[in-house]
């Protein structure tokens, strides 16, 4: 079993992974490399969004960040006999975080968002069973405090601007299959604590999480929208006489986080757009249509969103001039470039960046290549952008050599490369399969000759001429 951060190699560092996330006000989830073979750890903390209520020993109610550990707080097993229990954790994130794949669950007259990890207790064919938020649909009913089914009314994934929180009772270490004092009544329905969602991440919560949520889609996954509609994605239509005590804030996703503040939900939707007809496209729509059906990242994969965002950085410093737009919930397995009202425009797909076969060296490429189609040169298309293997050639010969400094130009190519030539299902020392493709995309194995050209600084390759 691959154990995630929260066991073994990660729980070792627990500590200063913490303070690397809270210092850089890192969300949770955002990697955390270490010098370790088994992976990167990931800032943890599976939680409640600030605000949400939780209730304490007394039976009155607090918002999850201000418990302390020693405070007491109103707890139960699945049979539900509350009881005060002290607290024993509590932590989180900053109030400042950008949260991706927030889960915003409405049920009642109000909401609650959680991180996609967090476990409701559910009613599920007569029994009571913890699910993670990122499975729940608008058929499954979340449990009163007093064992009434809360029936839930939407369920949306986006970005959370707001801090996460949480806490766990009675023992940092329950027992296997054992929620005693454990469960919480927050904001009205009731979620596992913290230390439950730890044995949960590292697989060993099968005694109360039931293995049929597991193979259930993820919210907002195309298997999921093919479901239950494509409301997951967009703003939450919020009946009369929603809460307002706790309003729910949306925003557009290029919204500066710094003129938010409080609790503010942007839908996955805000980041989808349409690429307009004839933008050139990193390949052809036939071969993105064939690619749909390749093994694939999570939705909910951490890393490869980061691994964008991050090349968008770097390259904004070196083409500040583009606009660089990555939409994360379009399956579309490609890449865009094109010219709107006179601003250069690139597109990072979702379904090309959760392709298994690129990581962040062939992502790389694929940004240098729609960068190319605005700065190749000639020759050019219809549309005055540079054909598909100059965009090629020029990608990896100019490109990639401006934004990847020294030796780190070689070994991103290199790796790259290789990573392309799996992605093409063609082999890393293909040759020159003769032809030429004018202006349009060139066969793969062109494709990585052209590219193995472009570092050896030995000329473009005739096939892609
Ligand atoms: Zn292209």
């Amino acid at each position: 079993m691959v154990r995630q951060c929260s066991s073994a190699h990660c729980g070792a560092v627990d500590a200063e992974i913490n303070e690397i996330c809270i210092g850089e006000g890192w969300a949770i989830n955002h990697p955390v490399l270490t010098r370790d073979e088994n992976g990167p750890c990931n800032c943890s903390c599976s939680c409640l969004a600030f605000g949400t209520m939780v209730q304490v020993g007394d039976g009155s109610f607090k918002a999850i960040e201000t418990f302390v550990v020693g405070d007491r707080v109103l707890a139960a097993g699945t049979d539900l006999d509350w009881s005060a229990e002290p607290v024993v954790y509590s932590g989180g994130t900053t109030g400042a975080s950008r949260q991706k794949y927030t889960v915003l669950v409405l049920y009642s007259n109000t909401a609650v968002a959680v991180t996609s990890d967090h476990l409701f207790l559910v009613a599920s064919g007569g029994e009571r069973a913890l699910k993670q938020a990122d499975r729940l649909t608008v058929e499954d009913s979340l449990i009163s405090p007093e064992g009434h089914p809360v029936q839930v009314r939407g369920v949306h994934i986006g970005d959370y601007l707001a801090g996460f929180h949480h806490v766990a009772a009675r023992t940092k270490f329950p027992g296997p299959g054992d929620l005693d004092g454990h469960l919480l009544n927050t904001n009205g329905v009731i979620s596992a604590d913290y230390a439950v969602q730890i044995l949960n991440r590292s697989g060993e919560a099968a005694g109360f999480t039931s293995s049929a949520f597991a193979e259930a889609p993820l919210v907002g996954s195309a298997e999921y929208v093919s479901r239950y509609g494509d409301s997951c994605l967009k703003t939450p239509e919020l009946p009369s006489g929603f809460d307002e005590d706790a309003p729910i804030r949306t925003a557009s996703f290029d919204a500066p986080d710094v003129a938010l503040s409080g609790n503010t939900f942007i839908p996955a939707e805000a980041v989808s757009i349409t690429v307009p007809e004839g933008a050139c496209s990193f390949i052809p729509p036939d071969l993105a249509e064939e690619k749909r059906s390749a093994p694939k990242r999570a939705f909910n994969d951490p890393q490869a969103r980061e691994w964008v965002e991050a090349l968008i950085r770097f390259h904004r410093q070196f083409y500040p001039d583009v606009n660089y737009i990555f939409d994360w919930t379009n399956d579309d397995v490609n890449a865009y470039a094109w010219v709107e009202n006179g601003v250069r425009q690139v597109a990072m797909m979702g379904g090309l960046v959760r392709d298994q076969d690129l990581e962040l060296e062939g992502l790389a490429l694929v940004l240098a290549h729609e960068l190319a189609h605005h700065y190749g040169g000639s020759p050019t298309g219809t549309s005055g952008l540079s054909c598909e293997g100059q965009a090629d050639y020029f990608g990896v010969r100019n490109v990639m050599r401006k934004v990847w400094f020294g030796e780190s130009y070689i070994t991103t190519t290199d790796a790259g490369i290789a990573q392309m030539a799996a992605f093409f299902g063609v082999p890393a020392d293909s040759t020159d399969p003769g032809g030429s493709a004018g202006c349009a995309h060139p066969a793969g194995r062109c494709r990585i000759v052209t590219y193995r050209a472009a570092v050896s600084l030995t000329g473009k390759p005739g096939c892609a001429s």
